[in-house]
């Protein structure tokens, strides 16, 4: 799929307005327009990968780590009692648009939201919207100041047991019988 023709590439480079809750140079994250709970958020790649098999692991660590910081931005912005993540992989498991996207759905005792069965909810208002925004925007922290390399570990030396001159001559004579 080239750019063009991907909405949330277009999303992505700024050509297609979305309620923005939280942006770095990877990642952006935004209202879903068809809400399951309102406050529901979607985080892509800002590079087109058609699913997680496809991205690679270098670009899934910040991506992670900053989906976890917009998850608590959702979850105290809408003040939700928790939140579901949800990464639908194909058409065929529901996803419906081929950019790697992952839901971050606000969740409240009793909202009787079956994940698994969508349902879509309509904002009262552009203000409405604008004010989910702005407080889910506000309640995302700051990140780190830098990622944490992966530690260069050397891997430790097997531990080989040496046999005594005594085994040694044990074993052959034991293979000398047989
Ligand atoms: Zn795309």
């Amino acid at each position: 799929m080239e750019v063009k023709d991907c909405v949330f590439c277009q999303i992505g480079l700024g050509k297609i307005p979305a309620k923005v809750v939280y942006q770095d140079s990877n990642v952006l994250a935004f209202l879903d327009i068809n809400p399951s709970n309102k406050g529901h958020v979607l985080v892509i790649p800002k590079n087109h990968f058609s699913d997680l098999v496809e991205i690679p692991e270098h670009e899934l660590k910040p991506f992670m780590a900053a989906v976890k910081r917009i998850a608590e931005g959702v979850l105290r912005g809408t003040k939700a009692e928790g939140f579901n993540i949800v990464l639908n992989n194909s058409k065929a498991a529901g996803q419906a648009i081929p950019h790697l996207h992952l839901h971050v759905i606000p969740r409240f005792t009793g909202d009787d939201l079956q994940i698994g069965s969508w349902r879509h909810l309509k904002y009262e208002s552009e203000e409405e919207m604008n004010k989910l925004r702005d407080s889910i925007s506000a309640n995302v922290p700051a990140g780190e100041p830098e990622f944490p390399r992966e530690e260069k570990s050397e891997l430790p030396k097997p531990k080989v047991k040496r046999r005594s001159k005594k085994e040694v001559s044990f074993i052959k004579r034991e293979i000398e019988k047989a």
